[in-house]
């Protein structure tokens, strides 16, 4: 008997993990953040309902929010030490166990579609700084002068950082991470799960740093044996702890639900490395699970059997 309850599709977005710092203007800034969450969600919804794929689901989504300056991934970077914005991101496709990741670039608008393209192009997994650039160049991969990068916002975090550094507080990594880390997780009607996460990492993070985000099996993995997952937080926690390979393997090997496994990957996993952030995971029964230990996660859901549900806050 076929369970009518049971979703058919479902799509999970996430706008990171992090403090939620009060600054000027944050009620307008709320508002505008859970307009574009919902905008998300709605086309996210239409695609997978008509047949979409996963793939095409967590790509699209993570693009529009790579495109709006609200968020820490593509417009709206973050600045590292040198007053740059270096980005990253990775995609995986569950079907296949397929995997694209990006790292180091500083002109390339939309890094989810270039980690697509390895994905899809290259017979690598990870390619970083120079050889992506000329590798996305080759594939038309669309470019922007670094200043589209520019925002005033992520420009005073960083003048903030460099001002707690030199008062010798709070070193990089110490202080919760802010939010604005893009990831999207997908199931579609043909049954596939799909995971992408985009970032500029943390503001004032050392030259050459690279975080979670684009780390397969840390910030994003995909499995149709289990679930997808995308990450954000205190990016070394994640990497130390395999997050997102994680909650896949306690669902594979000890046949956890995915609410239970996306839990004990951050309650016991990430907190046994004292990391703070959090995660979205859908599993192959269109089942969401949310889960994170810091103040906000700005975040979103929606399947083919509830309505588009947007949240910040724990409870709001
Ligand atoms: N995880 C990201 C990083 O460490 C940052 C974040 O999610 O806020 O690069």
């Amino acid at each position: 008997m076929i369970d009518d309850h049971r979703p058919t599709w479902a799509l999970a977005i996430h706008g990171g993990a992090g403090a939620g710092r009060q600054e000027r203007g944050a009620e307008d800034l709320e508002t505008e953040i859970r307009q574009v969450l919902s905008a998300v969600l709605a086309d996210g919804a239409a695609g997978l309902a008509t047949g979409g794929t996963s793939l095409d689901a967590v790509e699209q989504a993570v693009r529009r929010l790579e495109d709006s300056p609200l968020f820490n991934a593509g417009r709206g970077a973050v600045y590292d030490a040198r007053g740059e914005h270096v980005l990253e991101a990775s995609i995986m496709d569950g079907r296949r166990l397929e995997a694209g990741a990006v790292a180091g670039l500083r002109t390339v608008k939309n890094p989810i579609s270039l980690a697509r393209l390895v994905m899809e192009r290259s017979p690598h997994v990870f390619l970083d700084g120079e050889g992506a650039l000329a590798f996305g160049e080759a594939h038309g991969v669309e470019r922007v002068d670094a200043q589209w990068f520019d925002t005033p916002r992520r420009r005073r975090a960083l003048e903030e950082a460099k001002r707690i550094e030199a008062g010798g507080k709070a070193p990089l990594g110490a202080a919760p991470p802010e939010t604005g880390t893009v990831g999207a997780v997908a199931l579609d009607l043909h049954g596939n799960v799909a995971a992408a996460t985009s970032t500029g990492g943390l503001t004032n993070k050392a030259p050459g740093r690279i975080g979670d985000s684009p780390i397969i099996g840390a910030g994003t993995f995909a499995s149709n044996d289990s679930c997808a997952v995308s990450c954000s937080g205190q990016g070394e926690c994640f990497v130390r702890a395999t997050i997102a390979r994680d909650v896949a393997a306690l669902m594979e090997y000890v046949g956890m639900s995915v609410e239970a496994a996306a839990k004990e990957a951050i309650r016991g996993r990430l907190a046994r490395v004292r990391g703070e952030g959090g995660l979205i995971a859908v599993d192959r029964e269109g089942r969401v699970a949310f889960a994170f230990n810091t103040a906000v996660m700005l975040r979103g859901c929606v399947t083919s059997t509830d309505a588009p549900r947007v949240a910040l806050y724990a409870d709001r």
